[in-house]
């Protein structure tokens, strides 16, 4: 026996209707530490807690899921600026270890506390100018 089924309806982004997101408009907003929406709002609460509504324009930030993904950024960008600088300072003038730890250490711990809510405001931004989790009021799934 056969059976007939509806095809299932696949949601796209092709079908979103509303307001037009920029992401790198978004983005910036995030790194400033602002609504990715209106630009003007506060996305922090505190440090590293997102609020849960922008103060201006409404816009819910409950949605977001940032996770881990803000601190792997910042693993890989503070990397990136720490390691070449180890090498290049141990090749052409290999200082006492010692020094270099008093250097390295402090350096990558300030350098990673300052990019963390820059790199998360900037995480969200993306995630609500490409609607992601439930920034979109118009998907149909939870
Ligand atoms: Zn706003």
């Amino acid at each position: 026996m056969e059976t007939v089924s509806e095809p299932t309806k696949v949601w796209t982004r092709d079908q979103v209707s509303g307001e037009k997101r920029n992401v790198w408009t978004a983005l910036k907003r995030g790194l400033r530490g602002r609504c990715p929406r209106c630009g003007k709002g506060k996305l922090f609460r505190a440090f590293l807690k997102v609020d849960d509504h922008c103060s201006v324009c409404g816009l819910d930030y409950t949605p977001h899921r940032a996770d881990d993904l803000p601190a792997y950024l910042v693993i890989v960008i503070v990397g990136h600026i720490v390691v070449p600088m180890i090498l290049w300072i141990e090749t052409d003038y290999s200082p006492s270890v010692p020094l270099q730890l008093s250097i390295y250490l402090p350096l990558t711990l300030i350098l990673s506390l300052a990019l963390l809510q820059p790199v998360k405001g900037a995480v969200v931004g993306v995630q609500w100018a490409l609607r992601m989790h439930g920034f979109d009021e118009n998907n149909p799934e939870p």
